[in-house]
């Protein structure tokens, strides 16, 4: 059934996105290049292809799909697998499972979002996520992705031996075995606070290379293209951007930050970055929500929960409170007929669009729900996963 296939890579385009699909491609690359005994081989067959939500939109589907049958038409190339990484585990995705199933298009997702296991069934042909399995977002996409990689070219395990780490703190793992991957990649050379910067400066390259893959830029900057020299300067440089961008955002949004205390104890901070925040520029406003946030979390410790909003979606953070985002979109769309509220992402960490003309109600439900969430001291943060456009 995969014999001669085109695989499309499509992952999401932050740090773990890339910590997962750069080394899967690499490995597959490899793998058909044996194979067919010729690298040029992998030259039109592994694509890798950035997405900026956290499912596949139907922007990105009518896409792939044209070239699908483009490269089918003039090649002569089979359909491709669709092999969704760090992304496609949910029910948002299905619409454009949907449009894939009128063609003969396998599709298999490696993912650890939050996942709808009865709604994506139907049109999976395997689905990793760690929820499957009785773990939660803490073992990565990264984590996982460096493993199937090794097992794809076992020959790759030397030079990946700092990615988990990289992908476990740029999605903020609180996994056992990030000490573990964080002695490894001390081990390979890579002290914490450096990985840190990779991360970030993964998340800032992502936002400026928006639709295209950057391929050699990216093995750089995770430190796989062979110049190690180049790579810390990289890093350095765009991290040092990212930072800067990430206080001029504060700068802007912290002094429009309100405060409200909500009934179960949680401090809950909004903000408008419609009105307050730098627009069109990183960082965006899911990452724009976060770094309120933990300035929040750092200066008056959990449970708080921290909303950005525009006209019409809502980025949700919080620490210390038992949140179900996917369950509270799903109320809300019941609730509030009318107000075209969709959404979703990890539990305590997520998204929400609305139509502009029910802002206040959504929000002013959303929070009387926050309100009543209860509080849980073993919840720790977890990944940014919202609307980063
Ligand atoms: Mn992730």
């Amino acid at each position: 059934m995969l014999d001669g296939r085109p695989i499309r890579i499509r992952h999401h385009a932050d740090g773990d996105g890339m910590c997962a699909s750069v080394p899967t491609q690499t490995a597959l690359e490899n793998f058909a290049a044996r194979v067919y005994g010729d690298p040029s081989a992998t030259q039109h067959t592994i694509k890798r292809l950035p997405s900026k939500a956290p499912f596949y939109e139907t922007e990105d589907v009518v896409r792939d799909l044209n070239y699908a049958l483009e490269d089918r038409e003039r090649r002569g190339q089979r359909m491709p697998l669709l092999l969704m990484l760090d992304n496609g585990s949910t029910a948002e995705d299905v619409p454009a499972y949907r449009t894939l199933s009128q063609y003969d298009v396998p599709i298999v997702a490696v993912d650890h979002h939050h996942p709808d296991p009865d709604a994506v069934a139907p049109w999976l042909d395997a689905h990793v996520n760690p929820y499957l399995e009785g773990e939660d977002y803490a073992v990565t996409t990264g984590m996982l992705c460096v493993e199937l990689a090794r097992m794809i070219d076992p020959d790759l395990t030397d030079d990946l031996e700092h990615v988990p780490a990289i992908a476990g703190l740029s999605d903020r793992s609180d996994a056992a075995a990030m000490t573990d991957y964080l002695a490894l990649a001390k081990e390979a050379g890579y002290d914490e606070d450096g990985l840190e910067d990779v991360g970030e400066a993964l998340d800032y390259a992502a936002f400026q290379l928006r639709y295209n893959d950057g391929r050699h830029l990216v093995d750089d900057l995770l430190d796989l293209g062979g110049d190690s020299e180049r790579h810390r300067e990289l890093i350095s440089l765009l991290a040092e951007r990212a930072e800067r961008d990430n206080e001029r955002q504060l700068d802007a949004t912290l002094p429009h930050t309100e405060r409200e205390d909500l009934p179960n104890g949680a401090a809950c901070f909004r903000v408008d970055l419609e009105e307050y925040a730098h627009r069109f520029t990183y960082p965006p406003p899911g990452k724009t929500t976060g770094k309120i946030h933990d300035r929040k979390v750092a200066e008056e410790g959990e449970p708080v929960i921290t909303i950005g909003y525009g006209p019409d979606f809502a980025v949700l953070r919080s620490d210390g409170v038992r949140l179900d985002i996917p369950q509270t979109v799903a109320e809300l769309t019941d609730e509030l007929p009318g107000a075209g509220v969709s959404g979703g992402g990890h539990l305590v960490v997520g998204s929400i669009k609305f139509v502009k003309g029910k802002r206040e109600t959504v929000l002013e439900r959303l929070v009387e729900k926050l309100g009543d969430a209860d509080l849980d001291e073993q919840l720790g943060s977890a990944a940014v996963a919202g609307f980063e456009d």
